[in-house]
């Protein structure tokens, strides 16, 4: 009895304590989604609800039904090729994830869409890119999220701007939205240089329109989340799913992103040769927007306790910082008397993309750092927040200098192990007037 305990224990544990779905028939095709456990040593930084666990399961079965060459699926597509008029519902509906941006923020625009089409109960269809294939597993059992290539709107996908006729902004900004209409598919445009029209997407009655149209496709490169929490009519769901607001990033990153085995092979290969038998892993990383790579000067920070030995994992674009940090722990001793190995993967110069070897590293790079115990990320990137997102880490921010001065305090500790939105609208839907966002959030919620 002992033994069939401790196996669907252990079971349990690979899963993520039922996180993950337990469908899949063949595990070596996707080795990270069963061994990742045994690399975040801390689990999970809490436990998921059991209704997102519910909600998780129905979502695949959903998806099961609605996903790429189902009837349903194909219905819908054959409609979009001839362009004929959308008479009834259809029964499964679809939100479309257009590939758009660097790394960090399709990883973050992923799962706001997940998180949208949960709460809307539509189907995630990821469009596969150049190489999104080659970066992650599939996430649900016994179907695809990766839209077809046949998919007939394909070739529009670059050409979807704010000018379209389709985006949505668009739309409303010609009041070309009516309750008689029903478009047969919408583009969502939610990237940086939206503007307010395209931002009523975040008002519960512009979604009202939205809720019957079958096709959105959405190029965002915005961790969109924090707002959709502010929308009135997902917020009983949305404590449903998630009590604590702090994690959903944390756990729709652990369920949907797995590396595939060749980027999986990065990341365990490194981890075994550099970090495993540190006592303690720091993650530094170093992300400079400043068109002059520096290296600049920064003040170090002296930490509590005496590990036996320490590993110092150093990601950035450039070697510059690495090699002063690891030079200084060669050249002087540390006041305790421990030996601090410094260790980069990379350094690949410059953002580099359509690339599939850069990305796959800077993919493995991002869960390198999500696997340590302390990490510090650079303030407004994306690659970081995935990092420690993933990793449920609590952390602490390395100020952007400005001017190449270093900010005083250069690394304070983060508020959340949330992504932050870097563009939310400035809007008040029911007062339908710009305000500051901080009036929307009820003070118990704080
Ligand atoms: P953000 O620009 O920092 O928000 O992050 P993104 O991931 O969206 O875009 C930056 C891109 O630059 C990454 O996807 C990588 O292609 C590359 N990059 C930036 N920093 C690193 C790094 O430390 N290591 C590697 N391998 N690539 C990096």
């Amino acid at each position: 009895v002992n033994e069939t305990s401790d196996s669907v224990e252990l079971q349990q544990d690979k899963l993520l304590g039922g996180l993950l779905a337990d469908g899949f028939d063949d595990e070596e095709t996707c080795l990270s989604r069963y061994q990742s456990a045994m690399y975040y040593h801390k689990g999970l930084s809490e436990k998921p609800s059991s209704y997102l666990i519910s909600r998780l399961r129905k979502y695949e079965a959903q998806h099961k039904q609605c996903g790429p060459y189902t009837e349903s699926y194909n219905k819908t597509v054959e409609q979009l090729r001839s362009g004929a008029q959308f008479t009834e519902s259809s029964e499964c509906k679809y939100v479309l994830w257009i590939s758009f941006s660097g790394l960090g923020n399709r990883i973050l625009t992923l799962a706001s869409a997940f998180l949208y089409a949960l709460l809307t109960n539509r189907v995630l269809v990821v469009d596969p890119g150049t190489d999104m294939v080659d970066l992650f597993c599939e996430p649900f059992p016994d179907s695809s999220w990766f839209l077809p290539s046949d998919f007939p709107l394909n070739v529009q996908f670059n050409n979807f701007s704010q000018n379209s006729d389709q985006c949505y902004g668009k739309m409303l900004k010609n009041k070309a939205v009516t309750d008689s209409t029903v478009a047969s598919f919408v583009y969502l445009h939610i990237a940086r240089d939206y503007d307010d029209h395209d931002k009523l997407f975040f008002c519960d009655e512009e979604q009202r329109f939205l809720r019957n149209v079958p096709w959105l496709m959405m190029k965002t490169d915005n961790y969109f989340v924090p707002y959709v929490l502010l929308m009135p009519s997902f917020e009983q769901e949305l404590n449903d799913l998630f009590p604590n607001k702090e994690t959903v990033f944390h756990f729709l990153g652990r369920y949907l992103l797995h590396p595939t085995n060749n980027v999986w092979g990065l990341v365990v290969r490194y981890y075994q040769a550099y970090l495993a038998k540190a006592d303690e892993r720091v993650g530094i990383q170093i992300r400079v927007f400043d068109t002059k790579p520096g290296p600049f000067q920064h003040d170090a920070t002296n930490s509590s306790g005496i590990p036996k030995s320490r590993a110092v994992l150093m990601t950035s674009l450039n070697s510059g910082y690495f090699e002063k940090v690891r030079d200084i722990y060669w050249e002087f001793p540390t006041v305790t008397g421990e030996a601090v190995g410094v260790y980069q993967p990379s350094h690949e110069g410059y953002q580099q993309t359509q690339k599939q070897m850069h990305n796959q590293k800077a993919w493995a790079e991002m869960y390198l750092l999500s696997l340590t115990d302390v990490l510090a990320t650079s303030s407004w990137s994306t690659f970081g927040y995935v990092a420690h997102g993933l990793g449920g880490l609590k952390l602490r921010i390395l100020y952007k200098p400005e001017n190449r001065t270093v900010p005083d305090p250069p690394c304070p500790c983060a508020m959340s192990m949330e992504p932050c939105f870097h563009a939310p609208p400035f809007f008040n839907c029911k007062a339908k007037r710009g305000t500051y966002t901080g009036e929307l959030v009820p003070c118990e919620a704080l």
